[in-house]
């Protein structure tokens, strides 16, 4: 049967220039695109780990229809071939892991704007769409949380739903490079809307709300730096897996609302295969109902990951710790992330699903079955040793 859009129309295959393919949601929109549709996907990056089992040149369904090409956009003089030769960019390429914004505060900016420049350059001059990444970071802190503790407005959902054309962009001073990456991405966001504005881009500005799930981020000594620090999900699912306590910072009193990549990834496809209805959207893809402190989801992961593994909880499984131990210095939070959802809802008619247990229940089982034995391993060299 012929696949068609959500006006009717049949959807027409498309060649799509990837910037970011290997990395987390790359993979898995790679993996979706591969699967469900005819599409054609030039995969951009400089590692391919993620995507490496689509990538077999043999004996996929899908054989031919994705392409590697190990490529760093900072310095490539192929971007511009790449992305005239498709019908679509998606640039999800960026340094996007809190523990680096206040640390390499150049490399993010640097990352996140600058080497998106020439993307938008080039899909502007070639007439060709663009869909950006950017991130719910971008609304930064809340209105609510700059009210007195005791305030009832702060029960007032216009203190601190984010809504794309309303909400305003708050972040903390310069000094707290925190929000290196959020003022970067704001910048590009704005760049590109002029472009649309002025030059008549088509464009569409995803801002992800804490998508999580499998292939997120790295586990710190098996697939990524000992040393390293990757986002929440990664680091309470290495201590599990370790049997160490949870660290929760400045006592793990922020809200995020998380949601299944799974659910986002079709988001995603919706704006892929229906431009008329995308282009020109700044959208909010995220889960309403699944909001958490930190302190929740570590208890809610702790007892997933008892059911998951058969191992019991440690006897006080989480710890606070303070921002300035963990991160270092110049680290800020975002207190609460509630994404509106009116837009994507009447252009896309889309609607997240999956319950933060399920997906945690989900996630975790592919934790424990992809790193336990690998954790095992290096966990009994190091006692050996
Ligand atoms: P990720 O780090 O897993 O993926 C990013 C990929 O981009 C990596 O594979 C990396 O190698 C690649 N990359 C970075 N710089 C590159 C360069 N110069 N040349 C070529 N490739 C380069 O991150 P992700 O979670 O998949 O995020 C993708 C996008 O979504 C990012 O723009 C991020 O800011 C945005 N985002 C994600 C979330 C989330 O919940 N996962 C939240 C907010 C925003
Ligand atoms: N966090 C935590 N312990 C950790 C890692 C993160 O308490 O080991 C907190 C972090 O301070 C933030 C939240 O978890 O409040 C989400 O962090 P993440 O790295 O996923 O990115 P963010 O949502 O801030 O972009």
């Amino acid at each position: 049967m012929a696949r068609v859009d959500l006006d009717g129309n049949p959807i027409k295959p498309l060649t799509i220039c990837m910037i970011g393919a290997g990395g987390f949601i790359g993979s898995h929109l790679c993996e979706k695109l591969m699967s469900e549709t005819p599409h054609k996907v030039l995969a951009l990056d400089v590692y391919n780990d993620k995507i490496r089992h689509l990538l077999d040149p043999e004996g996929l369904p899908w054989n031919g229809r994705i392409q590697f090409h190990r490529i760093n956009i900072k310095h490539d003089s192929r971007l511009e071939g790449l992305i005239k030769m498709s019908d679509l960019t998606i640039n999800l390429a960026a340094i996007c892991t809190p523990a680096d914004y206040n640390t390499r505060p150049l490399d993010t900016i640097y990352s996140n704007f600058i080497d998106a420049l020439p993307v938008v350059k080039y899909c502007s001059e070639n007439n060709k769409r663009l869909i950006h990444f950017s991130t719910c970071e971008v609304y930064g802190k809340t209105i609510g949380c700059f009210l007195p503790k005791d305030s009832p407005l702060r029960q007032d959902p216009d203190y601190y739903v984010l809504k794309e054309d309303v909400s305003p962009c708050i972040f903390g001073p310069i000094e707290k490079q925190r929000w290196s990456y959020a003022c970067a991405k704001q910048l590009i966001e704005r760049l590109i809307y002029a472009e649309g504005a002025e030059n008549g881009l088509e464009f569409t500005i995803v801002r992800p709300f804490n998508w999580i799930g499998p292939r997120m981020d790295f586990i710190p000594g098996i697939d990524g730096p000992s040393e390293g620090v990757p986002r929440v999900l990664a680091c309470f699912s290495n201590a599990l897996l370790r049997r160490e306590q949870l660290k929760l910072v400045d006592g793990g009193q922020s809200q995020r609302t998380f949601i299944y990549i799974k659910d986002a990834i079709e988001a995603v496809l919706l704006m892929i295969e229906n431009p008329a209805r995308a282009n020109g959207h700044i959208f909010n893809v995220g889960n309403p109902n699944n909001e958490v402190t930190v302190r929740q989801l570590a208890e809610m992961m702790t007892e997933i990951y008892v059911k998951v593994s058969g191992e019991p909880a440690l006897e006080v499984p989480t710890v606070d710790i303070s921002s300035k131990e963990f991160y270092g210095e110049g680290y800020d939070d975002s207190d609460k992330r509630i994404p509106d959802m009116t837009i994507i809802n009447k252009q896309l008619g889309w609607n997240p699903k999956t319950s933060l247990w399920d997906l945690l229940d989900s996630t975790l089982t592919y934790q424990h079955r992809t790193y336990a034995e690998a954790i095992k391993k290096t966990m009994s060299k190091a006692t050996a040793s």
